[in-house]
């Protein structure tokens, strides 16, 4: 029987947010597969734990993704965990969850710390419909096709950024979605100087463009708003009444149902129909 892959998010910035079900998968598994396990190795003496390590990151995904799967179908359990935050969240893990699965090995997903939940909860901005994009390319060509497949996001968008290359996010996103857009900058979440300046792109970019930006930064855009349908004309309105009186329905009906269709007033309508005929 293959072993469990247990995907374990690590605090942000806050020890306190190490969580009983975290520690305890961390203590029971049979080995921690870490993005840094220098890292990793302060959290475990934090927990007064001690456990055999093996490395998963980025630039040795492949040949260690084949090995952590070779060690879980041989029966072994294993914790996944990134420097900080949920792993395969803009960290390494996507690729191991999906060599898991294709293997039938089970995956658990302890919750727990995510900047992306934790800036987006706090934003300020609407919560119900929103969409993760990620860090934006440093290439500025991808970064130009990235932003113009936003040009009509209606849905709240979160970015990640570095803190030195937040100006210039910023400058961009202010070309792309202009000086109104609101926009929630989250920075040091859990930490001692967390905070949450909540602004527009154009103050944003003034801001930033003199303060030097320090720390962590998760970016909350507002999405932009849905096009307002063009109300129609009195022509298409007389036309929808004839429309209705060809079917048989007296005028009142005919126009307090076109009216009702296309959101116009009843009384307006009335008039409209009666200086026509
Ligand atoms: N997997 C992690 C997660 O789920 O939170 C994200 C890892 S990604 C490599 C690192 C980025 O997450 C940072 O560049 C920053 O944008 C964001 N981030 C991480 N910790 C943060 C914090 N305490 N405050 C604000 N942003 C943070």
């Amino acid at each position: 029987m293959p072993g469990t892959l247990y995907l374990v998010p690590t605090p942000i910035g806050n020890l306190g947010d190490i969580s009983l079900r975290m520690k305890q998968t961390l203590e029971c598994c049979d080995f921690i597969a870490a993005e840094d396990t220098r890292v990793t190795l302060k959290l475990l003496n934090h927990l007064s734990l001690k456990k055999p390590m093996a490395a998963y990151y980025r630039h040795n995904k492949e040949a260690g993704g084949q090995a952590i799967l070779a060690r879980l179908l041989g029966g072994e359990s294993c914790a996944l965990v990134t420097d900080a935050g949920t792993p395969a969240i803009s960290d390494p893990g996507e690729e191991l969850v999906a060599l898991c699965a294709a293997h039938d090995i089970p995956v658990i997903s302890i919750p727990g710390p995510c900047a992306l939940t934790v800036a987006l909860s706090a934003s300020g901005l609407p919560t119900g419909r929103f969409t993760f994009e990620g860090f934006l390319a440093m290439n500025k060509k991808n970064r130009r096709i990235h932003l113009d497949s936003l040009q009509s996001e209606e849905r709240t968008m979160i970015f990640y950024e570095a803190p030195h290359k937040l100006p210039a996010t910023l400058a961009d996103l202010l070309v792309a979605f202009g000086p109104d857009r609101r926009i929630s900058i989250c920075r040091e979440l859990t930490k001692l100087h967390e905070e949450i300046l909540r602004t527009t792109l154009g103050e944003a970019a003034a801001h930033f463009s003199d303060h030097t930006p320090r720390g962590e930064f998760v970016l909350i855009l507002e999405g932009g708003s849905a096009p307002h349908e063009e109300a129609p004309s009195e022509e298409e309105a007389l036309e929808a009444v004839a429309q209705l009186l060809g079917e048989g329905l007296s005028p009142k009906d005919a126009i307090r149902k076109t009216a009702e269709q296309y959101g116009l007033s009843k009384n307006k309508l009335y008039d409209i129909y009666i200086k026509n005929n």
